[in-house]
């Protein structure tokens, strides 16, 4: 493991732009040089990467505990262990993924022309990443961008400081720096490398800065793929009854305190049967009670330490603005502390045009909207700009599809909350207001990968309009 010292935001050493330009200039260089094309060498820069998570997962618990008070637990589990699979798991694939494909096409005339896709690295790529969850969205995307054999660029959040120093060292001492580096940068330096030509640009975080992002990628037609956030709401049917209710509070609390509710699938509000809201409110509290038997000092996993704190004063202060101005009824929590900490909470009656009904809470906040029908659920739903995901808990089947027919998400998750994390083979992404492009596993390499079409046309077959003429009667010789 390395030492970690932990660093305030504004002491991070931040890039120069000549820093930005050099580490440009020669990770362009390698690429044109086509060193980063041989699949032995995509493994081994893989491999170092996983032994790089194991080797130092102490020091990434000690950065996130330093910047966010990220239990250690919630750091291993949700962010390193994760990423030493998917690493090894794009070594091992890496073959199959990279084989030039087949498509199969009629025959043009008389032979097949043997078209095919060939899997070629784009280019030079940018990753941008948020502070919610540094690590895995940092290194999750840059495991699908060396598998496709792109050199890298690494832009971390500058509001974890003590990590970005910490992933910008590992980096360069476990990955070929003639490859891939890290751009340490708050938004003058961020504004900079973006306004470079890159093949590919990878951006976690939110719809306002997505836009600045795409628009700056838009200048040299550079592809982005955008993972943004939103109000991922969960819905309650009718059927859910006593037998399910405490594992249901269960299952959407413990997906609400993750990070204290700064999770891009966080569930953001319920939408609850007007009958069943009382019980509902009961089970989430008596789960509360299960993760936190010791006040807020225990958690979900190990009971060891507190809720991660809120990022900054910043987002601390919104979060106590949006208490104090909601119409809801507090019914748990609510109270308004000044430190870095801010209570769960719960709050019913909520109106669909409340302030905390405007934007993605990002906090450990959970509103609840009372309705009458499941018709009228799917109305709330549809009045916001569509979600990373939706969480539907029912027994019924026949609803999952009338959701997926009357609704828009990223994804349609039933009876869970975030589980979609742990179905690694299954692409993630948003839509709409959540952003575009699928990753995950092979999606990631296939965002970083032109497929690239050729075909083989034989010098002998001069009449190859034929076919393509044949429900016409017509043949067209070659002029
Ligand atoms: P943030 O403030 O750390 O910003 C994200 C990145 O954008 C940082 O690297 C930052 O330096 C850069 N940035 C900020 N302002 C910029 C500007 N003006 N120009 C260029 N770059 C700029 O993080 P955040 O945006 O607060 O992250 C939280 C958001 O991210 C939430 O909306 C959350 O839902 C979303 N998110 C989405 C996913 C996903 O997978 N879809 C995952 C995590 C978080």
């Amino acid at each position: 493991d390395t030492k970690v010292t932990p660093i305030a935001p504004s002491d991070l050493t931040l890039s120069t732009t000549q820093e930005i330009d050099e580490v440009y200039a020669r990770l362009s260089k390698t690429f044109e040089s086509g060193v980063t094309r041989p699949l032995a060498y995509r493994r081994t820069q893989l491999l170092q990467l996983a032994r790089m998570l194991q080797d130092n997962h102490t020091s990434f618990e000690d950065a996130l505990l330093a910047d966010l008070n990220k239990p250690r637990m919630e750091t291993t589990v949700a962010e390193v262990a994760h990423l030493v699979t998917s690493a090894l798991n794009a070594a091992e694939n890496l073959e199959e993924w990279a084989a030039p494909t087949p498509c199969p096409t009629k025959e043009m005339w008389r032979s097949a022309w043997g078209a095919t896709l060939h899997k070629e690295p784009k280019g030079v790529a940018l990753i941008i990443s948020p502070w919610n969850y540094p690590l895995v969205l940092t290194v999750n995307p840059l495991i699908g961008a060396i598998a496709a054999g792109c050199p890298v660029v690494l832009k971390p959040s500058e509001l974890v400081p003590t990590f970005c120093e910490l992933v910008s060292r590992l980096v360069s001492q476990y990955l070929d720096p003639a490859a891939y580096a890290v751009v340490k940068g708050a938004v003058p330096e961020t504004t900079h490398a973006l306004a470079l030509r890159w093949a590919h640009i990878f951006y976690t975080g939110n719809s306002r800065v997505g836009r600045i992002v795409a628009t700056a990628a838009g200048r040299h037609l550079t592809p982005v793929t955008l993972e943004l956030g939103g109000k991922s709401p969960v819905v309650l049917a009718e059927d859910i009854g006593e037998a399910e209710m405490d594992v249901v509070a269960r299952r959407v609390w413990f997906g609400k305190m993750q990070n204290a509710g700064q999770l891009c699938i966080a569930p953001d509000y319920a939408v609850v049967p007007r009958a069943k809201v009382d019980r509902f409110v009961e089970g989430l509290k008596k789960a509360h009670g299960e993760f936190f038997p010791d006040g807020e000092k225990g958690h979900p996993l190990t009971g060891e330490i507190p809720l991660s704190n809120i990022i900054n004063p910043t987002h601390h202060a919104r979060l106590v603005d949006l208490l104090r101005r909601t119409k809801g009824r507090v019914v748990f929590g609510g109270e308004i502390r000044e430190d870095k900490s801010i209570g769960p909470t719960i709050l019913t009656d909520v109106p669909v045009d409340d302030v905390l009904m405007e934007e993605e809470i990002f906090g450990p906040f959970l509103p609840i909207i009372p309705v009458d029908s499941i018709d009228e659920a799917i109305q709330v739903l549809n009045s916001k700009p569509s979600p990373l995901v939706i969480y539907l808990f029912t027994n019924q089947d026949d609803l999952k599809y009338k959701f997926l027919e009357r609704t828009k998400s990223g994804q349609l998750v039933l009876n869970d909350t975030i589980m979609q994390l742990v179905a690694h083979e299954m692409p993630f992404g948003g839509q709409g207001e959540s952003g575009y492009g699928m990753w995950f596993g092979k999606a990631t390499f296939d965002l970083f990968t032109h497929s690239r079409g050729s075909i083989t046309v034989p010098f002998s077959e001069e009449q190859f309009f034929e076919g393509s003429m044949q429900n016409l009667n017509i043949s067209v010789a070659r002029p």
